[in-house]
């Protein structure tokens, strides 16, 4: 691993009560391509001990339901089962993970945690390492960045203005961060005693037990866990990769669906682009292909990570955008808007508009909306309510309630980029001032729209 991945937190020191090392899953919900788990067998391996892997099931994680849960719980099905099978000690304990992980601390030499990008998984393990300073000063605490491809710390160390921006720097470095073979072994296997809250083996009972906001039901369509990521991002290589160039268009499905599985931290971006660089040397990849690919996975992805990171509101309306995108909303606040929607409404499909209507239903059914389709969604809730602020705030609110995606540094950044963020000032005109401006006409004339809202009346099948 490239130890620019590490950030060191904490200097250990040995003593006789440390019995094992914990690895602190919480973003990176996998075994392969994980730099932070392989970082704590490494350590586990030099110390002689076994590993604790814990996981702290919240049942209140912000804006979670059950859809969220379902496809999580599919992922740590997986993740569980393999590490049972190398015998790794795992523990999931039915608790806010800040808290839960404490009482385990007690006992470790080490503990390794991943990177987590938004503001409650930063303060959660800030918590962890507060209590560790003043309880357990002995214990040796790392953090490791494994789901960016480079470190969002390490690509830079400022809000970049857009993609152009990032784009050189995050070109030159992602060499140096081609930095994963293949996971270590553990050496000491010996068992721990302890008692999960939960058994991932029934998901469907073990949902019916959990308080959680059941609002939203879990996705038909898509399933999580790596099994599933790595046969989709294979059926892209093989059968949509060669279309990929046209996949902006809303009535096909070129794309590779890999964003959930990203979310969750169930496969990782690293991995997605070895196999795409495999793919390309084997010649089942046009070179084209690969960089309109990699521009999305590497740097419109990590432009949201960096966005998050460095852009303090970044779900504030007052602060997620720039000074020239509030003066044009500020001017154009009373432009009288040519259709008026409740957010009910809109979440409904009740509007006169059969496109934004279908891509509604696309998100409340699957859980997914298509790429250009989220743009006009979100370009439609600012030209239909009253104020950019109430619109901004639907927009995050049903992205985050109905994507299986959702409440990611992508749809933080996403969302503000249709109100200017990352983007440029356009031609001046009613309600959107100089924000891009997207209309019905255009759909019409660049695609087959209707053949979109066609797919999502039938139902989106199982790709
Ligand atoms: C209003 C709006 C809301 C959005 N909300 C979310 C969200 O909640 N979660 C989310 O992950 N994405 C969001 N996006 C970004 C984008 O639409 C999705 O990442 C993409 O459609 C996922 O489909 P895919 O994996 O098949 O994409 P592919 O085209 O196969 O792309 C591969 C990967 O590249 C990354 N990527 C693709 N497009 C973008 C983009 N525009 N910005 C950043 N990264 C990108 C994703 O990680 C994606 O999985 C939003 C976009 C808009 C305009």
């Amino acid at each position: 691993m490239n130890p620019g991945r590490i950030i060191h937190l904490q200097s250990g020191k040995s003593n006789a009560n440390q019995k094992y090392v914990i690895y602190w899953m919480q973003q990176a919900q996998r075994i392969h391509f994980n730099h932070a788990l392989n970082h704590a067998i490494e350590i586990a391996n030099h110390k002689n001990l076994p590993l604790l892997v814990f996981f702290g099931l919240s049942t209140h994680y912000p804006d979670a339901n059950e859809r969220h849960f379902a496809f999580m719980l599919e992922g740590l099905k997986e993740v569980k089962a393999i590490l049972d099978h190398f015998k790794i000690n795992v523990v999931i304990k039915l608790i806010s993970p800040e808290l839960g992980i404490i009482p385990y601390l007690e006992q470790a030499a080490a503990l390794v945690m991943d990177y987590g990008y938004l503001r409650h998984q930063k303060q959660w393990r800030k918590h962890v390492l507060d209590v560790a300073k003043v309880q357990y000063p002995d214990l040796h605490i790392d953090m490791v960045d494994t789901d960016a491809i480079v470190p969002v710390r390490v690509s830079s160390d400022h809000a970049e203005y857009g993609a152009y921006t990032l784009r050189p720097k995050i070109t030159k470095l992602y060499p140096l961060y081609r930095d994963f073979s293949k996971i270590s072994i553990l050496k000491n296997i010996q068992a721990l005693e302890l008692m999960s809250d939960v058994d991932l083996t029934d998901i469907d009972s073990l949902l019916a037990k959990l308080d959680i906001d059941r609002s939203v039901k879990r996705s038909e369509t898509y399933h999580g866990g790596y099994i599933e990521a790595s046969r989709l991002i294979l059926l892209f290589i093989n059968q949509k990769s060669s279309h990929y160039l046209e996949s902006n268009d809303p009535s096909t499905d070129y794309t590779s669906l890999m964003s959930m599985y990203i979310h969750f931290g169930q496969i990782s971006t690293l991995d997605i682009m070895e196999r795409l660089f495999l793919a390309h040397d084997h010649g089942q990849l046009e070179g084209q292909v690969l960089d309109a690919y990699i521009e999305q996975l590497l740097v419109r992805r990590e432009l949201a990570l960096n966005y998050v990171t460095y852009v303090k509101g970044y779900d504030k309306f007052e602060e997620m955008t720039e000074p020239w995108a509030y003066s044009t909303m500020e001017k154009h606040l009373f432009d009288q808007r040519p259709y008026l929607y409740t957010k009910f409404e809109l979440e409904q499909s009740q509007t006169h508009d059969p496109y934004f209507n279908a891509a509604m239903k696309e998100m409340r059914d699957t859980g997914y909306m298509h790429n250009y389709m989220r743009m006009y969604w979100a370009k439609k809730i600012i030209e239909w309510m009253p104020t950019y602020q109430e619109a901004y705030q639907t927009t995050i609110a049903l992205n985050n309630k109905y994507f299986i995606d959702g409440r990611d540094p992508n749809s933080y950044a996403s969302v503000a980029w249709c109100y200017g963020k990352h983007d440029r000032a356009w031609t001046e005109r009613e309600v959107f001032g100089k924000l891009r401006y997207m209309n019905s006409h255009g759909l019409e004339r660049k695609f087959e729209i209707q053949a979109y809202v066609d797919k999502v009346n039938r139902g989106i099948k199982r790709p």
